[in-house]
């Protein structure tokens, strides 16, 4: 079976590195699955799960906080400003990450303040996601 390179990569340094069979993963515009030998293209990732499928089936999830996906022929490499793949999330971190997101949600604060809270919202609740493999 055919497989295509992966790599995944944030400012802290490498997460994930392997040869799979298919990514499914979210683009601002929608998922999309990528099968070795996909056309080239660029574009920016939700904050969201990478599925990660080998070639017997078994799939790997990587929670990711956006960034870029890009797509060669023979290689997939995704920058984002963090990524973990699913056994590495510290759970109770996520939780207490999404309880104070929600306090900052509940108070009437500026425009800013509620953007940045409903990101670490997003984050939040993506990690928890990915961590019960929920993506
Ligand atoms: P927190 O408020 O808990 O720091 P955050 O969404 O603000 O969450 P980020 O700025 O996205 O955190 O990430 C900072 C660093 O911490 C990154 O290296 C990220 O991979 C790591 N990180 C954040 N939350 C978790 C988690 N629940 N489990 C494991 N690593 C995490």
């Amino acid at each position: 079976m055919k497989t295509v390179q992966v790599n995944i990569v944030t400012p802290d340094g490498p997460v994930y590195d392997s040869e799979v069979a298919m990514v499914i993963a979210k683009t601002i515009s929608g998922e999309i699955g990528v099968l070795p030998g996909h056309i080239p293209l660029v574009s920016p990732l939700s904050i969201g799960g990478v599925e990660l499928k080998d070639a017997n089936g078994k799939s790997e999830f990587v929670a990711v906080s956006g960034g870029f996906i890009e797509v060669r022929p023979e290689k997939v490499s995704i920058l984002a400003p963090s990524a973990e793949v699913a056994s590495s999330i510290d759970l109770a971190r996520a939780q207490e990450a999404k309880a104070r997101a929600e306090e900052r949600l509940k108070m009437k604060n500026d425009e800013i303040d509620f953007q940045r809270a409903e990101l670490a919202l997003r984050r939040a609740m993506n990690r928890i996601n990915v961590h019960e493999g929920n993506v």
